[in-house]
């Protein structure tokens, strides 16, 4: 959900702003109408405003319904949902992509690809531990010594580090791997082992701190290290990402093959495709005795806190449009220019653009 009564509330408050709700449309994040209605909502149609704020993006039928002006917030894909971006430009809608908002220590409160990977990583970890036909962490006990599970978290981004926080909090014995070598520290921090790969290559560190992508012959000897390392743990978890590119497949078939019955591989990757070769979006399946997950939406299966984390990166990005009550874009801010996809009928957003 968008909004949530807090920060509703805090909109018509400070912002001075009215906000009108759908009806029922908090019901799954456990929101009822009444508690809108409380915090100063309105009931009513939710395409009504001038600026509508909404998590994914809007179907051909919602955009039809937007008028010409309006302003549109949410996940919108920029990247990769093309024919919705041409039809937000033709529809003359002013549309801000949360996934575009640039990552710059200002913009740090609106930043929901991190509040909802947080929420990924954290399921994924859980998810594992539920797969595993193991416990988690070491126990001693009179009937003999349990070892600990050990997981292998790739990629540690934001979802990969609160998997590998998670994780270790369960007990696991937990090691992760990334392409840009600046996560060495972080992972270390969280009481995990970075995993050293003889990839023969300098850091992968793109712009943005993103990761590059890696050439085919770079990316066929990182799947032949790990295919070595993977036979060695009870579980993985897979988060690596290149924005607005299928995901890396880092674990082959044959990764799959040297893990021991029983073992487990969550795929966070599985919306754009999965790390692993075996994924199948949305599905549990199991190859050779492994669990193979590939999740979809895992923030959509704990609504409660995706929701209000979410809702308060929008409310972050609103107190730059804002002013005194009145809708005021200045789109000499790097963050409401770079966040800005659709304009006048135009696609402006260089990445998107490109991508069309
Ligand atoms: P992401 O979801 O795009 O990617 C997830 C991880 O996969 C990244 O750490 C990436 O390096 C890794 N990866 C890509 N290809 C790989 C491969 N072949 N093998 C192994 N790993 C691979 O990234 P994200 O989590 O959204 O963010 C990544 C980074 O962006 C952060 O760690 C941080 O440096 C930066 N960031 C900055 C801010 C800020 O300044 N406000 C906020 C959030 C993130």
């Amino acid at each position: 959900m968008a909004l949530v009564p807090e920060v509703v509330a805090r909109l018509v408050k400070a912002a001075e702003v009215s906000v009108t709700v759908e009806a029922g449309a908090g019901e799954s994040a456990h929101q009822p109408d009444s508690a809108y209605e409380k915090a100063g909502a309105e009931l009513g149609d939710g395409f009504s405003g001038q600026v509508i704020a909404k998590v994914a993006p809007p179907s051909a039928d919602e955009i039809g319904r937007l008028g010409r002006s309006t302003v549109l917030i949410g996940f919108l894909q920029p990247l990769t949902a093309h024919d919705t971006v041409r039809a937000l430009a033709d529809a003359g809608v002013t549309s801000f992509a949360m996934e575009a908002i640039p990552r710059v220590t200002r913009a740090q409160s609106m930043d929901a690809l991190s509040s909802q990977a947080t929420v990924g990583g954290y399921r994924a970890a859980l998810i594992a531990a539920e797969h595993l036909p193991r416990f988690f962490p070491m126990l001693t006990t009179a009937a003999g010594t349990v070892r600990p599970a050990k997981v292998l978290v790739l990629g540690a981004g934001v979802a990969g580090l609160q998997a590998i926080a998670t994780a270790r909090r369960l007990g696991a014995a937990v090691q992760a791997f990334d392409v840009r070598s600046a996560v060495k520290e972080q992972i270390e921090s969280l009481g995990a082992r970075f995993l050293e790969l003889d990839m023969g290559m300098e850091d992968a560190e793109a712009a943005g701190g993103y990761a590059r992508q890696l050439t085919e012959e770079e990316q066929q000897r990182q799947r032949e290290l790990l295919a070595e390392e993977i036979g060695n743990v009870d579980a993985v978890i897979s988060t690596a990402a290149v924005p607005g590119r299928p995901a890396p497949l880092l674990v082959t078939e044959q990764a799959v093959r040297n893990m021991k019955p029983g073992s487990v591989i969550v795929d966070l990757a599985a919306e754009t495709g999965g790390n692993c070769e075996l994924t199948e979006p949305g599905q549990t399946i199991v190859r050779d005795g492994v669990t193979i997950d590939g999740p979809l939406n895992l923030a959509s299966t704990m609504p409660d806190h995706a929701s209000s984390l979410y809702a308060r990166n929008v409310q972050s990005l609103l107190d730059l449009m804002v002013k005194e009550g009145e809708l005021s874009l200045d789109f000499e801010d790097e963050v409401l220019a770079g966040a800005c996809i659709t304009r006048d009928g135009e696609i402006v957003h260089e990445g998107a653009k490109q991508a069309a």
